[in-house]
């Protein structure tokens, strides 16, 4: 679901006119739809009502301060990955009791700066990991909270680069090794195991992988509350899929029911939480809180890359409609062989061609799409979107080829927002010098 459509044969992206915006801020440009974000993290979140819970963004599939602000003010925290994106949700608004710190090379200063800034947990992710985050945080008189992240083994059927859950990834302590890590927590001084987590890929489009690692997760917790270590965050991460072509993702709310379904069984086992009545859970357990850190389902689907064409190739073998986005702007396409529709921006009903869609950067690999049938075609100064833009684009984008990076601009109703302005070539080279004597 979301809120980009045609009317009168014109792309509208809410009320605002795709072309105008295009006049306005010139080309090439991602464009967000208020309503849509709001839409999907509202359906998100709800979906898990039943139960307590913490809606945590991750912060890397889309950064802008006021798309996190969004989030902050429907009460969501945020999932980061580096001591940038802490910086980018504390000025957002977001609480710092809402920030989960996940990934395997967090620096010393990064660790730092969370422990300064109070955060929620961090998401270990080795031994000497722990030993690092107990040597600073005694050194700065603080007691870090501590989740374990477990790599639970679960294959998520996913692409290659964005499985993570797998024993050959590089992510989480195996589950058998975790046990003995979460003693040696409980050990260090300077250390409060608070939770587990576990992540296992990005853009599942079906529910039981999730299932199966967050069973396997859930055996660990009941051990560990046998043993006597008490957890309080069960963070499950993110990666439910969305659909750029004809995936059929599961909705949130069934995503959700199979979820709560698990989780069920460890209150009804009285490892958690108290069970009362007629074996059901009635009573909301107050001392395990889920953690979700969902990023491309609420923000995928709410983005489009503009772009308009500058000429059309024919080569030898195929047509080329060359524009004026490239791979630094939406990286998915080189990096993973991805698929985004490509829409007209005028005349929806025009022709599909065989095309590829490429951008100006010198590398062969410089593609939007590839080998497809399904391009509209469009002659030189026409417009085209790039759908489902939304996560995983700007944030990856670069400067490759000494491109200014692209504006971002927001519609909410019939306004306009630009979020963040065009680089300029002064900002290209912003830092950097040609000292004396080289
Ligand atoms: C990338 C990431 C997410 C978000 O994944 P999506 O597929 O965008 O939902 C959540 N948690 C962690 C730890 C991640 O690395």
């Amino acid at each position: 679901m979301h809120h980009f459509h045609y009317m009168d044969e014109e792309l509208f992206c809410e009320e605002v006119r795709v072309s105008d915006v295009a006049d306005a801020v010139g080309t090439p440009f991602y464009l967000y739809s208020h309503a849509t974000l709001t839409h999907h993290f509202r359906v998100f979140d709800s979906a898990f009502e039943e139960i307590p819970h913490l809606v945590c963004f991750s912060v890397k599939a889309n950064s802008n301060l006021a798309i996190l602000k969004l989030f902050a003010d429907l009460g969501g925290g945020a999932d980061i990955v580096s001591g940038g994106e802490l910086f980018r949700s504390l000025k957002a608004g977001i609480e710092p009791q809402k920030i989960v710190f996940s990934g395997v090379g967090k620096t010393p200063q990064e660790m730092r700066e969370a422990l300064d800034a109070g955060i929620l947990m961090f998401n270990v992710e080795s031994a000497q990991e722990l030993d690092l985050l107990n040597t600073i945080a005694g050194q700065m008189g603080k007691v870090a909270p501590v989740s374990i992240r477990v790599n639970p083994d679960v294959d998520p059927k996913t692409h290659p680069y964005i499985s993570t859950g797998l024993k050959k990834n590089k992510f989480g302590i195996e589950l058998e090794d975790a046990i003995q890590e979460y003693f040696r927590t409980a050990e260090l001084e300077n250390l409060e195991v608070v939770g587990i987590s576990c992540h296992i890929g990005s853009q599942l489009t079906e529910v039981d992988p999730f299932v199966d690692s967050f069973s396997r997760v859930k055996d660990l917790v009941a051990r560990l509350r046998e043993e006597g270590i008490d957890i309080s965050y069960l963070d499950l991460g993110g990666g439910l899929g969305i659909t750029y072509s004809d995936e059929e993702p599961p909705h949130p709310d069934s995503y959700a029911k199979r979820i709560i379904q698990v989780l069920k069984e460890l209150y009804t086992a009285g490892v958690v939480g108290a069970a009362v009545g007629n074996g059901l859970v009635h009573a909301r357990p107050r001392d395990l809180t889920l953690i979700l850190e969902p990023g491309r389902v609420i923000v995928g689907n709410a983005g489009i890359l503009v772009t308009r064409v500058l000429y059309n190739k024919e080569g030898v073998k195929k047509r080329f409609i060359i524009v004026d986005a490239a791979m630094n702007d939406l990286a998915r396409p080189a990096l993973y062989d991805s698929y985004h529709r490509i829409m007209p921006v005028t005349d929806p009903g025009r022709k599909k061609v065989a095309a590829d869609v490429v951008g100006p950067i010198c590398e062969s690999g410089d593609f939007l799409a590839r080998d497809r049938e399904d391009i509209p075609d469009a002659s030189r100064g026409e417009l085209l979107a790039v759908m489902s833009a939304g996560a995983y684009g700007f944030t990856m984008s670069s400067n490759y080829n000494s491109r200014p990076r692209v504006a971002e601009v927001l519609a909410k109703g019939d306004e306009l927002f630009v979020v963040r302005e065009r680089e300029s070539y002064e900002e290209l080279v912003r830092g950097e010098s040609m000292p004396e004597g080289i």
